[in-house]
């Protein structure tokens, strides 16, 4: 839920109690211009002209389509010619629905609010008066079609300015709505008028308006609307069929015109009709007890000085108050603390002068809960016109306030963390824009996604990974700063908004800290969790034009940051973009080679160091394509993991690995090994495909090896990927570890994995024996393996000085170009002889 409710309850406030204050003024000599420069740059809609202390007139946007703004003489003219005086002024102390009724009565749009010294202290407009007049029922149940007064004036942007002025002078229209030659609709109104005699640059309509016009379909709710407008803080919104179609444009006088008449109106007819309806049940007194005592709704009757007289049953049921236990008391048995003194100050003063009152109200039950309800009040009068009884009318609304909240909420916020979902958050990221359009700042884009959270939902469980949504949401909104937004998008996406920002270093920072925010430890079913994060950013104007691209674009650079290693963030910028494109082509070509089976399988020899002879090879995916060329495993293998082909391609490639070793079965039998995508060995297929081509080709299970990466066995996931290498192991074949060493093998775990072999990394091996720090760790890799009863099979080696410290140490097997590159099957073969490896260069 949001944390202020756009409504107060019906408790009608003083107009002192909602103005905000800080007021703009000038001196009567002020031009014109001058005065709207002043008011642009204060983002106020009105001036006050004052001379010493003293209010001498106002001077508000909406004047200012009153003046020729072509004519120079107008703007330098002394504000004073042109100003509005008196000005309307009011008290603190005032209820609203008396403003509301003096906005009316003087047709102004503001009102200047005074204290009890007569000095001025803010000015109250017509949407402070929607905001807190407690009409939300009302509002509810009224639609935009219904409230729209007239079809939208659409203009050209072409439309020279003063043109466009004349044009909303002449029609008496503070708005005017402005058609691209796109389609697009935007809207120009009076304070874009101010903005431009205050040195904006603009000659026609097009140059000022704001794009694009925030619109919201007919059927749509005018609280949702009106709310809308508040949080945006716009004073204009499009209404359209559902579709393309514009039918109008609504502005809060519209709103609160409606609001004025047919409001009251409509009450005034459901009171008359409550009204008589009692006064006949007074005189049908028998008629009358049995319809109270039937009625679903709480009746109570008091005297003319309030003392209760008579409750009805569903009264009992509602406040869980018996009869007897109430009569001779006052109403005030049932007040929950809630409403200030003045509320039923107010409520008794409406009753004594109107004879009704009616609106929300909170009570409390005998058993001490607070509940609303919805309350209608009526005075009963005698013969003589003098009241002698009041009759008070209830629903427990407690129901109805939930359900709309709840509407409310799910539509446009997410249930797991109470975030703004996708929805609302588009809606801000278009305004967002619009205003950065308008005003010429910048807005900024936080992609934020969680790193590895699939691995947190697989090995600890949904409701763990659900903890962590909800507590990744709770850091990231502690530490926007206001006015930032943090939605969910769904998943483990999440966005930060910054509308509004001038540097890219305070945008580093921010990211920063919300990386370190979520990296903290998070504690989860007892145990201390490391979640890390990877943020993509992108700006406006400098990388998208519109909210799509923007989003788009972040969640590029996001991939990106997690490509450099996670738990980092990234800018979005051109060079990115063109990556991107060249990713879809590569994407496209992948496909293509899949669908073909055009991919090709190279072979690198394995060779046993005691004795120089082949002990095995390694398979190596190869792709020439004819358009891209070739396109190393090292950004195939990623792809193809992003786009969910890896299974097909790693199937692919075992069938050609499994028919090239039936191919040679009449020669020197060594195991090949086939490189294994962690994300193949998350699914049962593999084993099918597996077991599939060992039959087909009817090959003995120890002809294929495979090679798993170190990162399969971070512990989380280790106990669920023991069984599918148990069943491996069950077949017959053989299992080494990838890269080791460059991974967080827990050493506890490797003891218990059934594994064969380690793989010692290339960049240990590569600048053995220079550098100490690697050989120490290949002398440590060595002994754990001899520890542990594995074979170790150096990468990478390309020197005799490697060969000759691996051979020293009793390392088993090596790989690498000093023995051959990966090379295509049929030179491959020439090795499967039984002689010894002949090394480059000999
Ligand atoms: P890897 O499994 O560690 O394979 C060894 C890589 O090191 C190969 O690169 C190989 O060509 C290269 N290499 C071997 N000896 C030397 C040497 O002496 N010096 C240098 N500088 N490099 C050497 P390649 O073929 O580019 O493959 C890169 C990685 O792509 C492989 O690393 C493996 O993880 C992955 N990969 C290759 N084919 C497949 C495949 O069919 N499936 C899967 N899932 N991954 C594959
Ligand atoms: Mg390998
Ligand atoms: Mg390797």
């Amino acid at each position: 839920m949001p944390s202020s409710t756009p409504f107060s309850l019906s408790a009608e406030p003083n107009v002192g109690s909602i103005i905000s204050g800080g007021l703009l003024s000038c001196c009567p000599d002020t031009s014109v211009r001058q005065a709207c420069t002043l008011m642009h740059q204060a983002k106020v809609s009105c001036i006050l002209i004052t001379d010493q202390q003293t209010v001498l007139g106002i001077w508000s946007e909406g004047d200012v389509r009153h003046l020729d703004i072509s004519r120079d003489e107008l703007l330098d003219q002394p504000i004073r010619q042109v100003m509005h005086s008196p000005v309307h002024s009011i008290g603190a102390e005032v209820p609203l629905g008396q403003a509301a009724n003096m906005l009316k009565h003087f047709r102004v749009r503001r009102l200047l609010v005074v204290d009890e010294a007569l000095q001025p202290i803010g000015v109250l407009t017509q949407s402070d008066i929607i905001r807190f007049q407690g009409v939300e029922h009302y509002l509810l149940m009224r639609d935009l079609a219904s409230s729209l007064r007239r079809q939208a004036m659409i203009v050209p942007d072409s439309m020279p300015l003063s043109q466009a002025q004349h044009l909303m002078s002449d029609e008496g229209l503070d708005a005017l709505v402005v058609s691209r030659a796109d389609g697009e609709h935007g809207i120009l109104t009076e304070r874009d008028l101010v903005a431009w005699v205050a040195g904006t640059k603009g000659e026609v309509a097009g140059d000022l308006a704001s794009y694009p016009l925030f619109s919201m379909p007919a059927s749509a709710s005018l609280m949702v609307a009106v709310q809308q407008l508040q949080e945006q803080h716009y004073r204009h919104l499009g209404v359209t069929d559902g579709g393309d179609e514009l039918l109008g444009v609504l502005s809060y006088s519209d709103v609160l015109a409606n609001i004025e008449y047919e409001y009251v109106n409509q009450l005034r007819r459901l009171l008359d009709e409550r009204d008589s309806a009692l006064r006949l049940s007074v005189e049908h007194l028998r008629l009358a007890t049995q319809v109270i005592n039937a009625s679903l709704d709480g009746i109570m009757i008091t005297d003319a000085k309030g003392t209760i007289e008579s409750v009805n049953p569903s009264f009992s049921q509602m406040t869980g108050y018996q009869q007897h236990e109430v009569i001779g008391q006052t109403p005030s048995v049932l007040s929950s603390g809630r409403h200030p003194e003045s509320f039923y100050h107010n409520m008794w003063l409406q009753l004594e002068e109107q004879g009704y009152w009616q609106g929300e109200i909170w009570n409390r039950r005998k058993n001490g809960d607070v509940y609303p309800e919805w309350l209608t009040i009526t005075a009963i009068r005698d013969d003589d016109d003098n009241i002698c009884k009041y009759a008070g009318i209830f629903t427990d609304i407690t129901d109805r306030k939930q359900k709309e909240a709840r509407i409310q909420s799910l539509a446009y916020y997410d249930e797991l963390t109470g975030l703004p979902n996708r929805r609302l958050f588009t809606d801000r990221l278009k305004l967002a824009i619009a205003n950065a359009r308008r005003h010429h700042h910048q807005v900024a884009l936080l992609f934020v996604d969680l790193d590895l959270f699939k691995r947190i939902n697989d090995s600890l469980g949904h409701l763990a990974g659900d903890k962590v949504l909800r507590e990744v949401a709770k850091r990231l909104q502690e530490t926007v700063r206001e006015g930032d937004s943090v939605a969910r998008l769904g998943g483990d996406e999440f966005t930060v908004l910054v509308p509004e920002t001038d540097e890219v270093v305070g945008l580093e920072r921010l990211a920063q800290r919300l990386i370190d925010a979520i990296y903290a430890p998070m504690e989860v079913n007892g145990r201390a969790l490391f979640v890390s994060a990877s943020i993509g950013i992108s700006v406006f104007p400098g990388d998208g034009k519109n909210e799509e691209q923007l989003l788009r674009f972040a969640d590029t650079a996001m991939y990106r940051s997690k490509e450099l290693g996670r738990n980092k963030y990234r800018f979005y910028n051109t060079e990115m973009s063109d990556r991107n494109r060249q990713e879809m082509r590569l994407e496209e070509r992948l496909h293509h080679a899949l669908a073909n089976r055009s991919l090709d399988v190279f072979y690198q020899p394995k060779v046993d160091l005691a004795t120089g002879k082949l002990k095995g090879m390694e398979a190596l995916l190869r792709w020439h394509d004819e358009v891209l060329g070739d396109v190393p495993p090292t950004q195939v293998i990623p792809l193809a993991e992003r786009l969910g082909l890896i299974e097909i391609l790693g199937v692919q490639v075992l069938e050609k690995v499994c028919a090239q070793q039936a191919a040679w079965a009449d020669r020197q039998r060594v195991p090949i090994a086939v490189n294994l995508s962690v994300l193949q060995l998350g699914s049962d297929d593999f084993l099918s495909a597996l077991d599939r081509c060992l039959a087909q080709y009817q090959l003995p299970p120890g002809l294929i090896e495979l090679e798993i990466t170190e990162s399969v066995f971070i512990p989380e996931r280790a106990e669920a990927m023991l069984a599918l290498l148990e069943a491996l192991r069950e077949r017959g074949i053989r299992l080494s570890i990838d890269d080791f060493g460059t991974g967080y093998s827990s050493l506890a775990y490797l003891r218990k994995l059934p594994i064969n072999a380690l793989k010692l990394d290339r960049s240990f091996v590569e600048h053995l024996p220079q550098v100490e720090g690697d050989v120490q760790i290949s002398l440590a890799v060595l002994g754990l393996a001899r520890g542990l009863g594995l074979e170790v099979i150096a990468e990478g080696v390309e020197n005799e000085e490697q060969v000759a410290f691996l051979t020293q140490n009793q390392c088993h097997q090596a790989q690498g170009f000093l023995y051959a590159k990966a090379c295509p099957a049929d030179i491959a073969q020439t090795w499967l002889s039984g002689e010894t490896i002949t090394k480059r260069g000999q």
